[in-house]
């Protein structure tokens, strides 16, 4: 038995991942791994505003399961859950249902923001979509993942904070009313809360088609930095402002020679700096940084029955965890009938 502390964070088997995964959550899972015991899942019932494309879904947990394995988490470390492989999940969810107001869904900000932009699409090309019961709940399940091993940090982007303080508040009144159960998790967000978007927008998200992937080529990595929004026009000699131009959050996000970095924006600043030299150091920079996942990428795509293992071996770890928590919470709920 280990006395390490554990992780438990995860990612919707949606799409492939981005930028935005890695800068904001990833990025600590990789760091953090061997410091933790960690579980690190493929929340595969929380996607229900894709329940019209299972194809999808089924291939992205794939997709997932070898982002992870390229950016270096080790599954023989860590394990590769398949949360719907570990159905006491949704037995979870469902028993702390029973102690959750719905007014703490009504209130959760991010949970409002997507039933928003799903109900009122803003580019307008999609119709709009009625809520499913599943995605107002999702929070709740996403206690259960987070409650299921016990788990102690929780590293993820910004946008998850209302859910991991949802997961306290349940903790504490669970452990108050019936017995000291379940840890009160810490959140870990990532160096980069929030990556914007491609598009310049608030949010690189697979939902905007902004993303720059973890598995992009080195030539669609080029293409879709010079596609790049960067900043109300201007000459190329003109000067300009940082802040207004996303392509220096990328930089700031991604650019390990940060003395170098900070000339150019000095000079940006102040004698201007055409946008195309921007892009162009935008692009080694990312391809420095993406080179080594491809490789490791490439390697596991040619040897699949490695990640099958990884995610059958990692969710039955899972579910030795899960069955010894739903003991203690049946014991704790005085629930054993027979
Ligand atoms: P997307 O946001 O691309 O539609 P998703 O919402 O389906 O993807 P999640 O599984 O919710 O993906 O997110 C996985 C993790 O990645 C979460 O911790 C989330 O906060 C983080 N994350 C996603 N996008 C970003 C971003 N642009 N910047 C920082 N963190 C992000
Ligand atoms: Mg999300």
């Amino acid at each position: 038995m280990t006395d390490r502390k554990r992780i438990l964070t995860g990612i919707r088997p949606t799409g492939a991942l981005h930028l935005g995964h890695y800068a904001g959550a990833l990025e600590n899972w990789v760091r953090l791994q061997h410091d933790y015991e960690c579980y690190f899942l493929i929340a595969d019932y929380q996607v229900s505003d894709y329940a019209d494309d299972i194809p999808r879904v089924r291939e992205a947990v794939w997709e997932v399961a070898l982002d992870w394995l390229a950016v270096g988490l080790d599954p023989e470390g860590s394990a590769f859950v398949i949360e719907s492989l570990v159905p006491e999940h949704a037995e979870l969810a469902t028993l702390l249902g029973w102690f959750l107001p719905v007014s703490m869904l009504e209130r959760n900000p991010t949970l409002k923001a997507e039933m928003a932009a799903m109900e009122n699409p803003e580019d307008g090309s999609t119709e709009r979509k009625s809520v499913p019961v599943a995605f107002y709940t999702y929070p709740v399940m996403q206690v259960a993942n987070i409650l299921m091993p016990r788990a102690h940090l929780v590293p993820v982007g910004e946008d998850q904070l209302p859910h991991i303080e949802l997961t306290r508040e349940t903790a504490r009144r669970f452990n108050r009313r019936f017995k000291e159960v379940f840890p009160e998790p810490e959140a870990l967000v990532g160096r980069v809360p929030r990556l914007v978007g491609i598009d310049g927008s608030a949010k690189m998200s697979k939902s905007r088609g902004n993303t720059i992937d973890l598995k992009d080529d080195a030539e669609t990595v080029a293409r879709k930095v010079r596609a790049m929004y960067g900043g109300p026009p201007r000459a190329a000699n003109e000067p300009g402002r940082c802040d207004d131009n996303p392509i220096f959050l990328y930089l700031r996000a991604f650019d390990p020679d940060t003395e170098g970095l900070a000339e150019l924006e000095r000079e940006y600043e102040t004698r201007g700096v055409p946008n195309k030299v921007l892009k162009d150091r935008l692009t080694k920079v990312l391809n420095d940084l993406l080179d080594p996942f491809r490789e490791r990428r490439a390697y596991y795509q040619a040897h699949m029955r490695l990640v099958r293992d990884a995610l059958a071996s990692g969710s039955e770890r899972m579910r030795r965890i899960a069955r010894e928590t739903m003991d203690m919470v049946h014991d704790a709920l005085d629930l054993n009938y027979l």
